[in-house]
């Protein structure tokens, strides 16, 4: 067992009856944990020739930027709208009840970008096809996501297939 699945915690009925949340805030705060999290997603992906990662607010800016160093890549961040001060592209994304927006800055990615999508946790894959959006819309090379941990239940390689053949790794 790798040592940051034991610290990944369910809360049940969070943040609503019904819903079993993932907590990933102890193995974020273990330094053994966190290490390991981040060097198996980046191992996976070291040949790739990646030149960005790609995060969302506000936990995939912690494993992604963890990753990207470790890759000797950059980070990009995508966030919710009027967070970025210059020109950006932005995707809406459907939610449970309604729709939510992503923004990245438009001159963040270029067609010489080779990039890593990395996110905490991918559950409908609502939140990753707006970002494989965003990217695509940047004219950069997407060829990879890596989640610490994907709810299969859900299905969300499906989702993403119906956007990208770029490969997903999960980790738990
Ligand atoms: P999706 O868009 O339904 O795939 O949801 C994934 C996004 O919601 C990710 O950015 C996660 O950070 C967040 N998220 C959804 N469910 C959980 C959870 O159980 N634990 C932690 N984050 C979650």
């Amino acid at each position: 067992m790798r040592p940051y699945e034991e610290l990944i915690v369910d809360i049940p009925n969070y943040p609503k009856p019904g819903v079993v949340f993932k907590d990933l805030t102890p193995a974020f705060a273990d330094a053994d944990a966190f290490a390991a999290m981040v060097d198996d997603l980046a191992a996976h992906f070291a040949d790739h020739g990646i030149t960005k990662v790609v995060g969302a607010e506000a936990r995939g800016f912690i494993v992604g930027a963890a990753v990207a160093l470790r890759l000797g890549a950059g980070f990009v961040p995508c966030r919710k709208p009027g967070k970025l001060p210059r020109t950006v592209l932005r995707e809406s994304y459907a939610l449970e009840y309604g729709t939510d927006v992503l923004e990245i800055h438009a001159d963040a990615l270029t067609s010489d970008d080779v990039v890593l999508i990395v996110d905490d946790l991918v559950a409908t894959g609502g939140t990753t096809t707006a970002m494989v959006r965003l990217v695509r819309a940047s004219g950069a090379r997407l060829v990879g996501f890596g989640f610490v941990v994907e709810l299969a239940f859900l299905d969300p390689r499906a989702v993403i297939a119906a956007e990208t053949d770029a490969e997903v790794f999960s980790l738990v």
